[in-house]
């Protein structure tokens, strides 16, 4: 039996969850450009240029600063896998569900996790940190997400990567949601590791992990006694490729035409600026805001530590969730998003992430749930 479909035709939803987000226009029409091959030097001269402007958005000037060929899960993968050797201690900041991601991967290294639980909504507690850091003095990483699209908090990452510091540990920061979307300082503000995606703030399709190891990581990467576990992820293997003088010998088969997509997306970043794209993600949280509480909706994370791209907000009292989100779907080909977690079935994310975060996103939003709910 031959089968036999019509060509996919998705309709244009307007992405509103926590990611995929809506991608910038461009970025999808760069992907269809034609494909080169990945040793071509054309594309290899598009790839140099990737990695100065990932070292912008990252505002780094960190060498070893490339896309993962997979999303961000694997850059977090790739951060434990490459730093973290057996019987480490790992000291994992968990507020949510991503934090509690990295403590499993952290536990299938056969590493120590020392976990620093914070309620679901709260930013990661300094304070906490610092006892855990007093008791586990042989504790070599913290770890911990700054952007937590399972609540919609952030955690300040600034003062838990001076905390850590000071007790002389890496760094590993989680910013798949952060990048692009709030600020976000790797060199000033000391982060050693840190991972993030394409489809949340860059306005790009998913499938991509931009990430970025500073100098200390790198030594205790060229440290290690064992030879990292995953033969993909090693990034001693990968620099064969992405680094700078490399011989670009052949690793994988690079995503030519997604890195095509992430080059015009941090293209346009550069375009708009880092800082004006922060300061639209927050202007737009606050028209959303405004329009939310007009409805009586209240927001799950308080106010100074609110991602403006990541809206958690309570379901109202006698409100069916799933038939909420099903019609919003359907009759205004709206997603956003469900509960996750703890927060199942108690809360909607509206994402309003890179391209997605524009007014007319906001407007249709505020206007869709106004009709539902009514
Ligand atoms: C989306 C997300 C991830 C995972 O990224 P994938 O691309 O879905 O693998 C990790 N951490 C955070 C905070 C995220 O929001």
């Amino acid at each position: 039996m031959k089968p036999n479909f019509p060509p996919f035709s998705p309709p244009r939803r307007t992405l509103m969850g926590p990611g995929p987000s809506d991608v910038h226009p461009s970025v999808l029409h760069t992907q269809s450009k034609p494909t080169l091959g990945h040793l071509d030097p054309l594309f290899i001269g598009m790839m140099d240029e990737l990695k100065v402007l990932l070292q912008y958005a990252f505002q780094t000037r960190n060498e070893m600063t490339l896309a993962i060929s997979a999303p961000g899960s694997a850059g977090m993968e790739a951060c434990f896998v490459n730093l973290v050797e057996p019987g480490e201690k790992v000291i994992v900041c968990r507020n949510g569900v991503f934090g509690e991601r990295m403590r499993q991967n952290v536990e299938r290294i056969g590493a120590i996790p020392v976990v620093v639980d914070n309620e679901w909504g709260q930013p990661v507690d300094p304070n906490a940190l610092e006892d855990a850091l007093r008791a586990h003095p042989d504790a070599r990483f913290v770890a911990f997400v700054h952007a937590e699209t399972s609540t919609g908090a952030r955690s300040d990452a600034q003062t838990l990567c001076a905390l850590a510091h000071r007790y002389d540990c890496i760094t590993v920061v989680d910013s798949v949601t952060g990048l692009g979307g709030i600020e976000l300082r790797v060199d000033d503000w000391g982060i050693d590791a840190i991972y993030s995606g394409t489809q949340k703030c860059l306005s790009c399709v998913p499938g991509l992990s931009p990430l970025s190891f500073s100098e200390a990581a790198v030594a205790k990467l060229k440290a290690r006694k064992t030879p990292v576990q995953s033969w993909f992820l090693d990034q001693t293997l990968v620099m064969g490729y992405w680094g700078s003088g490399a011989k670009r010998s052949y690793h994988h088969t690079a995503p030519v035409n997604t890195l095509y997509a992430l080059h015009e997306a941090l293209r346009l970043l550069v375009d708009e600026g880092l800082e004006a794209s922060w300061a639209r993600h927050a202007h737009m949280h606050q028209l959303l805001h405004h329009g939310l509480t007009e409805l009586g909706i209240e927001f799950v994370v308080a106010e100074p530590w609110r991602l403006p791209q990541l809206n958690a907000v309570h379901i109202p009292p006698g409100i069916d969730d799933a038939a909420v989100r099903s019609r919003l779907l359907n009759d205004y080909n709206l997603e956003i998003g469900a509960g996750l977690g703890a927060l199942a079935g108690k809360a909607w994310r509206i994402g309003l992430m890179g391209y997605g975060a524009r007014r007319e996103n906001v407007a249709l939003a505020l206007s869709a749930l106004r009709d539902v709910l009514r």
